[in-house]
């Protein structure tokens, strides 16, 4: 038996794993195979062959049914629970039929019959590696898929790191990035085994960053082989093999991974590099997707604050107009009372009393701006959906009153899952976009109503408005990032973004509207049951 030939890439021959307890069977098949241009590495029986695998990650496994130790059967099950993208062909004789349908059964690619035809064996063997590439990128799309389908940037590490975790099939993996400081620290990890592991990795990701630019490269670090920019590891288990990764947008730091693989005969190889180099373009996309998703919704939410910002400023010069005249008042009063002079005592408490009243609808006014800039506020406990309505109709006051009636028809003990500060932001936008709908437009009725009912667990909210309405063929467009019919003055992204934010509390948002007649959004979000509460 050999060990796996290291290879290098590109182009990188394919590797094959031959079991079969006949020596001559397997020479012969060798030879035919190495003919062919394909790297093949052979073992006796299924034990020998389970600790290749491990080793050399074969594309193909061709097996003999009948073994000592472990049969092909079992060595089948073990190759598909170890490595899914590896192929199986099993080759077999007539007599042993039924194992080769349980074979197929159990996920084998074909069977071959023994002796082989060299032009049938050449043929499948062609076909399975087909498959096994096909099955290699399909798992690899499907877990970048699983990164682009993360709509926040705050889980986007874990699937990262599950991910990744999955695909290289590692023990532990960490997702280092840096901190306020710039010093690596720990994103997301699983499988590590101390936080002090965790704290070596930054270390080491700490070197390897020293080296860049220059060397952009993964570091490879198996017992016995070392890469210099690492130093020597004393601190790493001695059957540990590691892959640390920088990950770069141009000369841009965005992070380092690091994989571990903890026992001796899954060592890490460089053939892994090219998978682990694919894997890493797709987290580097992710990552930087994420980044600008996440500007963007801080951006829109600036938007939005600023749309309403002229109103607020007229929200706050109110009471405090009022506030001051009371205080004016109360000062005169508490004067004349000095000089001996008779004052009405209940009108001087009134004063303090509508000054304080001043002063709280202040203090209202900025806590709802506080509470809708926050961006840190992901809490996810439950809360009182009508605080966050009331939040949004008093911040969007001005936008709507001077354009429209606005009516509110709330129902009272409705609880949501999630944070007051983004969910007042989709009621925000949906009530700034029904005022902006309604400015200069005719018709005879100009109202916003925004009310609420429970249905079948869910809370569900409707803001309405007699506006012109949307043409249907613009409706599938509505939630579409930077669709806007508002020129300069949109931005296009407040329905797609209170999109993301209710469908990340669970709900979702729809519309409808009938030209010249108006549009209603309908919003629904999960709720807590009347018994829960
Ligand atoms: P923006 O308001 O910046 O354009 P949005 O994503 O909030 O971005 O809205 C996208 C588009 O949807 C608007 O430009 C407008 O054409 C349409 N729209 C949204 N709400 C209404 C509404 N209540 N009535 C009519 N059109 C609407």
């Amino acid at each position: 038996m050999n060990s796996c030939t290291p290879t290098r890439s590109p182009p990188m021959p394919e590797q094959i794993l031959v079991v079969d307890d006949e020596r001559d069977m397997r020479l012969l098949l060798r030879y035919q195979l190495e003919q062919e241009g394909y790297a093949v590495t052979e073992a006796s029986d299924g034990k020998a062959a389970l600790k290749l695998l491990r080793e050399c990650s074969p594309g193909l496994v061709i097996t003999d049914v009948r073994m000592p130790f472990m049969g092909g059967l079992e060595l089948l099950r073990e190759v598909k629970q170890l490595l899914p993208a590896t192929e199986v062909i099993v080759a077999t004789g007539y007599a042993e039929i039924e194992t080769a349908i349980e074979c197929m059964r159990a996920g084998a690619f074909d069977l071959i019959r023994k002796p082989f035809d060299i032009h049938e064996m050449y043929s499948c063997v062609a076909r399975a590696l087909d498959r096994y590439r096909l099955n290699a990128s399909a798992d690899l799309v499907r877990v970048s898929q699983s990164f682009f389908a993360t709509n926040e940037f705050d889980r986007l590490p874990q699937a990262i790191v599950e991910g990744s975790q999955g695909i290289m099939a590692a023990d532990a993996v960490a997702l280092l990035m840096p901190d306020v400081q710039g010093r690596l620290a720990v994103a997301h990890a699983s499988g590590l085994s101390s936080a002090a592991e965790g704290l070596l990795l930054c270390e080491l990701g700490e070197r390897l960053v020293q080296a860049l630019p220059s060397d952009r490269t993964p570091a490879l670090v198996v017992p016995g082989l070392e890469d210099q920019r690492l130093g020597s590891i004393r601190a790493l288990g001695q059957e540990t093999s590691l892959i640390l990764q920088p990950l770069l947008v141009g000369e841009r730091l965005l992070g380092v991974m690091g994989l571990l693989r903890r026992d001796l005969p899954r060592l890490f190889s460089k053939k892994e590099l090219d998978r682990m180099a694919v894997l890493v373009s797709h987290v580097v996309l992710a990552l930087e997707n994420g980044r600008l998703a996440f500007q963007l919704a801080a951006s829109e939410r600036l938007a939005t604050l600023g749309q309403v910002a002229a109103g607020i400023g007229h929200e706050i010069n109110n009471p405090s107009a009022y506030v001051l005249s009371n205080l004016g008042f109360i000062r005169e009063q508490v004067l004349a009372l000095r000089q001996g002079a008779q004052v009405d005592l209940a009108e001087l408490e009134q004063a303090v009393l509508d000054a304080r009243e001043g002063a709280l609808r202040i203090s209202d006014i900025v806590r709802d701006m506080r509470s809708l800039a926050r961006t840190d506020d992901e809490s996810g406990g439950w809360f009182d959906l009508n605080e966050a309505i009331r939040s949004a109709l008093r911040i969007a006051r001005i936008e709507t009153t001077r354009r429209a009636i606005v009516q509110a028809d709330l129902l009272d003990g409705l609880e949501v899952r999630g944070s007051p500060g983004p969910v007042s932001q989709v009621f925000v936008n949906l009530l700034v976009n029904a005022a902006q709908a309604l400015e200069g437009w005719t018709g005879s009725r100009k109202e916003i109503r925004v009310t609420s009912r429970r249905e079948e667990g869910r809370a569900v909210i409707e803001v309405s408005d007699t506006g012109p309405g949307i043409p249907p063929e613009l409706l599938p467009r509505l939630f579409q990032p930077f669709f806007t019919t508002k020129g300069a003055t949109g931005t296009g992204l407040g329905l797609s973004i209170s999109r993301n934010i209710v469908r990340r509390f669970g709900g979702d948002i729809e519309v409808s509207s009938i030209p010249g007649d108006g549009t209603v959004f309908t919003v629904s979000l999960p709720t807590r049951s009347q018994a829960e509460g």
